[in-house]
């Protein structure tokens, strides 16, 4: 777009000013009057339309408005189960109302007897009509509402809304921008492109997105603002895929020699699986074709990633090269570096380990081996991303867990050798085909879809909190057939304070029930400092504790094949592939395994079906594909996760999933015969690309 829409100084708005204007972008994030003509609105009211309470059927609109009189108010129940029923009637039939938040804001609000214009979802109970948290207004003409028409709801944060900041604000601001910008805006579309994909321009989308001129032209203009949000994303996905491949040279893989050949026929602890088989010769294939590796490793927890890594890092090794394995946690690092240790007895190669606490003098010794090329594999937390960490001829990286990963780390990796280094990055977080699409859309994918034979399904039980003692007795048992048990609690940065307290509390009554010396519990939390959460793995490894109490620490990798059990504390409080997980802890020996989810009464429809969800099925990319769906719904509720990888403002992976496969195709088509968009007709195109929203892509190939 022109000049006009770079314009950041968003204070000279008329209705904003200084105050406003830094919290609109500390809160909303918007910067530019660009960024304001793309903030959306969340939802949209047809204020011209009335509905008779009795027009209203199950399957009727979004969001409807009535026009009734309220006849009954009451108050149900206390402190934070309170709730407020408000039964409301027209010349047709009656509705009720209902708040579970702000209970008493809203009960001083309305006034029997009175009448009010009344906006909002409707769901049915008992055949009544019920609408939550609805929107209620004074009763107005019905010119006046035909005047209001379509009108878009923005959504803005508490603190923007006390400084009065409201939803009506932003609109207006964004009305006087498009009064006097609209001329200004630029087409980012070429005209043969809007004709064949039948997109209307990008003006009347704008336009059309805030103040919707008909039902059809909203429609129209959504479809177009979703289409160029996932056109900008492939386009960059691809383009960069077309500059890796034909760009960026990579190292030659390509003998295979005795570190390989020792370990694969004589030291191999298993037969490995077809999947696993399947892997390394992808791996090993792209490791000759002189281009660097992108590939994820995708397999559920369990599937055996480890071994496939390490039989790649021994090709690297075989053909000169030193290999780095990073691990998001110092607890996992650990634990990688004594199974690699265990695994390359007898192979003649150094392995070493560099942590964040790591002492000086230790580091110093490492730098000079790794520079000398004296170490085979490091491995590593993100400690190894400090610049004094220099490899002679680092050849591959596997990064396990890469979620916790960013882009910015990732290529400071890159820095570390002269070609970029090949890439393995292994995920247990199953990832539904879509999205993976377009998180991944630049690496090539490896799936092990077989878990090493004779594991048996772990059971899930839904228990209620109130059966407490009935869990302990079933962890006795466990703990006398020899078995070892994790108890994991919620911990989240904004109620930190309460969970650790819950922690704690749960860790006491665990020692009481399972009192020293009989029994032992060891504990492991964020607080902890390093050596002392090491000690209490340890304890835990070697079988000195039975009990494990813990935070989400232990969510990643960790590997005690004679743990059974895990509790899942306040699990309605996990997400689904937390949940999966955590349960991938346990189930990892011969014995019969178990997943208990520990919850209370009250369940949100949404907690309810994702704990249901554990208990029927252990299939990782079915909870993965719910997940998404369950928040996908979540977003339909106007609570849009900000923060997210890519710059979708309108568009949704989950909603939009059709449309997403179908931009991708197109992009391929356009891409096809000039894969990095050189091309003058293109330019438009490429552009895009290069555009502020493009930038957010997740970049797998930078090299400095
Ligand atoms: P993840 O994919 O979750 O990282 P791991 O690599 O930690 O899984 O492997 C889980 C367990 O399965 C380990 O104890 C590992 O030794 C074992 N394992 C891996 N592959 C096989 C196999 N083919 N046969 C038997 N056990 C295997
Ligand atoms: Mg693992």
């Amino acid at each position: 777009m022109s000049l006009f829409w770079d314009n950041i100084n968003i204070k000279f708005l008329q209705g904003i000013g200084e105050q406003r204007a830094k919290l609109i972008v500390s809160e909303l994030g918007i910067i530019s009057y660009h960024d304001f003509v793309r903030y959306y609105p969340y939802k949209y009211i047809d204020r011209s339309k009335v509905y008779n309470i009795s027009e209203i059927t199950n399957d009727s609109l979004t969001y409807i408005q009535i026009r009734a009189r309220v006849i009954a108010m009451q108050t149900i129940g206390i402190g934070r189960k309170m709730r407020l029923q408000v039964t409301v009637q027209d010349a047709t039939s009656r509705a009720e109302l209902v708040w579970f938040r702000g209970v008493e804001w809203a009960a001083k609000r309305i006034e029997i007897d009175r009448e009010y214009i009344i906006f909002g979802r409707p769901t049915f109970f008992n055949g009544r009509l019920n609408i939550a948290h609805p929107e209620m207004d004074i009763p107005m003409s019905a010119a006046a509402l035909q005047k209001m028409g379509m009108h878009g709801i923005y959504s803005v944060s508490e603190r923007l809304n006390k400084s009065g900041a409201n939803s009506n604000i932003i609109q207006s601001v964004i009305h006087g921008l498009l009064k006097s910008g609209a001329q200004h805006i630029e087409e980012t579309l070429p005209e043969w492109f809007l004709q064949k994909y039948n997109l209307i321009s990008l003006k009347e989308s704008l336009i059309n997105i805030h103040f919707p001129q008909s039902n059809e032209l909203l429609s129209a203009a959504q479809y177009r603002i979703k289409f160029e949000e996932f056109l900008v994303i492939q386009l960059s996905i691809l383009r960069q895929r077309s500059i890796r491949v034909t760009q960026y040279q990579g190292y030659m893989f390509p003998k295979i020699g005795d570190a390989f050949n020792t370990f694969y026929n004589e030291n191999l602890p298993f037969e490995l699986t077809n999947a696993q088989k399947r892997v390394v010769k992808e791996i090993r294939q792209d490791s000759i074709t002189g281009r660097q590796m992108n590939r994820l490793l995708q397999g559920d927890v369990g599937s055996g990633k480890t071994i496939v890594a390490f039989l790649a890092m021994l090709i690297a090794i075989d053909n000169g090269f030193q290999c780095c394995l990073m691990a998001p946690t110092e607890i996992l690092a650990t634990q990688h570096y004594h199974s690699l240790l265990e695994m390359s007895e007898g192979l003649n190669i150094t392995i070493d380990l560099l942590k964040g606490s790591t002492t000086k003098r230790k580091r110093a010794s490492l730098t000079e081996s790794l520079a000398s090329g004296e170490i085979n594999i490091l491995i590593s937390t993100h400690a190894v991303l400090e610049d004094y960490v220099v490899f002679k001829s680092l050849g591959l990286v596997v990064i396990d867990e890469q979620h916790r990963f960013g882009v910015e780390q990732r290529s400071r990796l890159w820095r570390k050798s002269t070609l970029a280094p090949h890439i393995l990055v292994m995920s247990a977080t199953p990832i539904p085909r879509t999205l993976a699409m377009t998180i991944y859309g630049d690496l090539d994918v490896s799936i092990i879809d077989e878990l090493p034979p004779g594991r048996k399904e772990i059971k899930t039980l839904l228990m209620n909190d109130s059966r407490r003692e009935q869990v302990f007795g079933f962890m006795r048992q466990q703990i006398a057939l020899g078995r070892q048990i994790y108890i994991v609690y919620p911990m989240i940065k904004e109620s930190e304070k309460l969970d650790y307290k819950n922690l704690e509390e749960g860790y006491d009554s665990i020692t009481r029930a399972f009192p020293m010396p009989q029994f032992n519990t060891a504990i492991v939390h964020g607080k902890m400092k390093a050596a002392d959460k090491e000690i209490s793995m340890q304890q835990f490894k070697n079988h000195e504790a039975q009990i494990l109490v813990a935070t989400t620490v232990i969510e990643v990798g960790v590997n005690v094949p004679n743990a059974t059990v895990m509790i899942i504390e306040s699990a309605e409080r996990f997400g689904l592939s937390q949940l999966h997980q955590l349960r991938g802890r346990v189930g990892r020996g011969g014995e019969q395994s178990y997943c208990v989810l520990m919850a209370g009464y009250k369940l949100s429809v949404d907690s309810r079906r994702r704990l249901e969800a554990m208990v029927e099925t252990s299939d990782g990319f079915e909870l993965a594909e719910l997940d998404l769906k369950l928040r996908g719904y979540g977003e339909l509720e106007g609570t849009r996760q900000s923060g997210d990888m890519f710059d979708l403002n309108l568009a949704s992976v989950s909603r939009d999933n059709e449309l997403m496969i179908f931009v991708r195709e197109v992009c391929e088509e356009l891409l096809a015969d000039d894969p990095l968009l050189e091309r003058e007709d293109n330019s438009l195109f490429k552009a895009l690309t290069e555009s502020k929203s493009a930038g957010k892509v997740v970049d797998f190939s930078t090299i400095s």
